[in-house]
């Protein structure tokens, strides 16, 4: 119990989750290049590489955290996210994203995440009878810079406003106070429907798009029992990023951005935010630069709890944006 409480002990904790060769992959005799060799590396196993490419890519990348294509959601979350979500009900604020190229499995995992972050947070509620806890459900989704509630017919764009007390608040966005667990598994098929488009229908708003499930967890004793009794609220965050090949497009494109090529703006900044807060250093942060970055302001840094989750196809077709997503998790740790 004690141990379900504890944060994890690292601010930002960074893993990569390989996933199989899918069907598409097979057929076209596509080749897993990508190995783990223990629980912290990734390796690439290309031997057939030119005398350039090995001098300028590494061959192993270390992380807090490395799953084989054939762990499962479970382990994934057991080890990866677990104590990072779970510390919402001890007042601590956080965020679990799931970064790759499409396709990679970020969907899969956080759907997964997702659920069994929000069953431990109802099993830990359930064991402290000693206190009164409100459970606040909300999911919205960012595209192109604009803000749409997930669990509202009415797609108006939703506009952040800042309150002096809570920081970003997005305005008139739908709060479902939860009731029971049936009331989760509603709402999470709601937010569900969104994003298991699939890879058959080539969906470029999934693709392009951010969707955030946020849990707030209120609490307060029942009576007064000492200096444990605070009332405490919170928030996790579940992210679900756009895919990354839109940043590193972007990136390598350098001066051609200009020229009109698609930017995602929330992609970027939120790299620039926990690289920024990965080294320590401290100065400007530009949390305002971007909608996402606004949003989850107060669930990154400071006190708050990050667990980054990193999807790879291990294909030999997808090693330029594998190595981006595994460059992208190095700078984060
Ligand atoms: P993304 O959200 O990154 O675009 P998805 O999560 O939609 O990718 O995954 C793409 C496809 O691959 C889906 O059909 C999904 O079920 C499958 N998939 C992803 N990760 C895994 C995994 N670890 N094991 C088995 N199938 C997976
Ligand atoms: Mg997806």
């Amino acid at each position: 119990e004690g141990e379900l409480v504890r944060g994890s002990e690292e601010r930002i904790n960074v893993s990569v989750r390989l996933r199989p060769l899918n069907g598409k992959e097979i057929l076209r005799h596509d080749v897993a290049d990508w190995d783990c060799i223990n629980d912290n590396t990734v390796v690439y196993k290309n031997v057939n590489v030119s005398a350039s490419d090995r001098s300028m890519y590494p061959t192993a990348y270390r992380f807090d955290r490395v799953f084989r294509p054939d762990c499962s959601t479970r382990e994934v979350y057991e080890r990866a996210a677990k104590n990072v979500a779970i510390s919402v009900v001890s007042g601590m604020n956080s965020s679990v994203f799931a970064y790759g190229q499409t396709s990679s499995g970020k969907t899969f995992t956080m759907t997964g995440v997702t659920e069994y972050a929000i069953a431990d947070i109802y099993d830990y509620i359930q064991k402290h009878p000693e206190r009164d806890f409100v459970l606040k459900f909300s999911a919205l989704e960012i595209y192109n810079e604009s803000v749409r509630d997930l669990l509202s017919v009415d797609s108006t764009p939703l506009r952040l406003l800042d309150d002096p007390e809570r920081g970003t608040v997005v305005e008139k966005l739908t709060e479902e106070t939860l009731r029971d667990w049936d009331h989760v598994i509603q709402l999470l098929s709601i937010c569900e429907a969104e994003r298991q488009i699939g890879e058959t229908s080539l969906n470029e708003v999934s693709s392009r798009s951010h969707q955030i499930i946020r849990l707030t967890v209120e609490s307060s004793p029942r009576e007064f029992i000492g200096r444990d009794s605070a009332a405490l609220a919170a928030a996790v965050n579940f992210v679900d990023l756009a895919g990354s090949e839109r940043a590193s497009q972007a990136n390598s494109a350098g001066t051609r951005l200009k020229e009109g090529c698609h930017i995602n703006r929330s992609l970027l900044t939120l790299g620039t935010v926990i690289r920024k807060l990965s080294t320590g250093r401290g100065g400007h942060i530009p949390y305002r630069d971007s909608k996402l970055t606004r949003i989850l302001q107060t669930s990154l840094g400071g006190n708050a709890r990050t667990a980054i989750i990193c999807t790879m196809s291990p294909a030999r077709s997808h090693v330029e944006q594998s190595r981006n997503t595994l460059l992208f998790a190095s700078c984060a740790k």
